[in-house]
């Protein structure tokens, strides 16, 4: 069984890995463009804001370890199309400029996203970045030296980590959202704010309702970032506006792209291709609370996929069982985190939804460091069927997230969440837990 895998980050590794473990005689080759393989994308902020020390702590493995597991990796390696018919891929090999035909019995398009570049930002200026990848990261940490200004564009998890990764490094930092709040994405209104004025009380100006018109420079880098209300100083300049599925491979392959225009795939994560699977943020999956389908490019679902994939290719048989929307991110002392859908999502799917708010502590009131924790819990009017959960709060406290999650990949009922016998010690919760409170509000 010759398996080839495209892309060796989270989907495309997770793969291997499995393939190789179902089926040790299968021959798994992972060609990645880049020169890295198997690291943790969602690490790149902390390193440059200083929490972790290196780029090189976020390599999961290295492509000598994975050999040695018995995956050949071929790093800076592009794949450039696919004859499904002759089930051959053209691979070009970027440092010895040749290319070659490689043939597979099951191929994995695991290619994941690229970053959106207004036409603003389709520039070679020094200092204008995208962080998607290592190279990225690396990228902006030498920017920053000697930088005093940033600008960053977009007010989405990655521009909210970044605003606070780069404050660390005692830049003034600006945020600039052309929405009128921030993490507009991922929660209602009110929780929007309550993420602005944290950022805003860590030291970031933040302008809402502004859109980015171009950039000016001088001998070749970035000087300053012109807008609507006028042009603002910026030695550095990220643009984290959002993400588009690399999927020009699967649709050379002949697959095809569903509603969210991501790579559909089956359970098995199949494509409509015989013997060609895609998993990983360039694929769309189910969501379990609206059945509808959904592109929500994260980590988990990337490397679940994968594992999916591998095992199918290697003959056994693993499905996907879909996502509820579950995210979480941290910005200055906030938490932040959903799962299914919010207030306003309910109501553009036609849902007659209700939320109810629950403002507590994360812990007991009397035991110290009690933080504030805001919760809100939305669900069906008529029946009680949980529809998704908010919570903003101190970083730990907001992992409660998951027990919701995990109710509505049952199709819970808020009497369900309130029925819970959920652990209670004062330095932990109050004895009614938030969630237990929200839910019986609800009930
Ligand atoms: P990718 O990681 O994008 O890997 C795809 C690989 O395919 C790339 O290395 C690319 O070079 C390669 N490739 C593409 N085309 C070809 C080709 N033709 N030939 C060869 N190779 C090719 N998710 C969370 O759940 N939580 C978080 O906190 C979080 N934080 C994040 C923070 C940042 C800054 C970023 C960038 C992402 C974050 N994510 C987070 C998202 C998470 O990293 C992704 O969901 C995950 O990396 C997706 O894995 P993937 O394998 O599908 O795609």
């Amino acid at each position: 069984m010759r398996i080839v895998v495209v892309g060796g980050v989270a989907a495309g590794m997770s793969a291997a890995s499995r393939a190789r473990r179902h089926d040790p005689g299968a021959q798994v080759t992972v060609f990645e463009r880049g020169s890295e393989v198997s690291y943790g994308a969602c690490g790149l902020p902390y390193v440059i804001g200083g929490d972790v020390e290196r780029f090189e702590d976020l390599i999961a493995r290295t492509p000598a370890q994975l050999r040695g597991r018995g995956i050949g990796v071929r790093l800076r390696h592009e794949v450039t199309g696919v004859d499904a018919a002759a089930r051959t891929v053209t691979v070009q090999g970027r440092a010895a400029g040749r290319t070659v035909t490689e043939p597979y019995d099951r191929l994995l398009i695991a290619t994941g996203v690229r970053a959106v570049r207004p036409e603003w930002a389709q520039t070679d200026l020094g200092g204008v970045h995208v962080l998607r990848d290592l190279p990225d990261g690396r990228a902006i940490q030498a920017s920053l030296r000697g930088a005093r200004r940033a600008c960053i564009v977009g007010g989405g998890n990655i521009g909210l980590e970044m605003a606070e990764a780069l404050r660390s490094r005692g830049l003034e930092v600006t945020l600039l959202e052309q929405a009128p709040e921030v993490a507009g994405r991922m929660l209602d209104r009110e929780y929007q704010r309550r993420v602005r004025a944290e950022v805003e009380r860590g030291g970031v100006e933040v302008r809402c309702g502004t859109a980015v018109e171009g950039l000016g420079s001088r001998g070749g880098r970035v000087t300053e970032v012109q807008t609507g209300s006028g042009p603002l100083r910026a030695d550095v300049v990220i643009v984290a506006v959002g993400v588009q599925p690399n999927t020009e491979l699967a649709q050379a392959a002949g697959a095809a792209l569903g509603q969210t225009g991501a790579v559909a795939v089956n359970a098995r994560q199949e494509t409509r291709v015989e013997g060609v699977y895609a998993a990983g943020d360039n694929t769309e999956s189910t969501h379990r609370v609206t059945r509808r389908k959904v592109h929500l490019p994260l980590g988990l679902t990337a490397n679940r996929m994968g594992r999916v994939a591998g095992v199918n290719m290697a003959g056994g048989d693993a499905r996907f069982p879909g996502v509820v929307g579950t995210a979480i991110f941290k910005t200055f002392g906030l938490g932040v985190a959903r799962s299914g859908l919010t207030q306003a999502e309910a109501g553009e799917l036609g849902l007659d939804a209700l939320s109810v708010d629950v403002e507590s502590t994360d812990h007991a009131g009397y035991y110290k460091d009690a933080a504030p924790i805001h919760v809100r819990l939305t669900a069906e009017r008529a029946s009680g069927r949980l529809l998704g959960v908010q919570l903003v709060g101190q970083p730990g406290s907001v992992k409660r997230v998951d027990v919701v999650a995990a109710l509505l990949h049952r199709r819970g009922h808020a009497q369900d969440l309130f029925e819970l016998d959920l652990a209670y010690a004062p330095p932990f919760s109050g004895v009614w837990d938030v969630l237990l409170v929200a839910a019986d509000r609800l009930g």
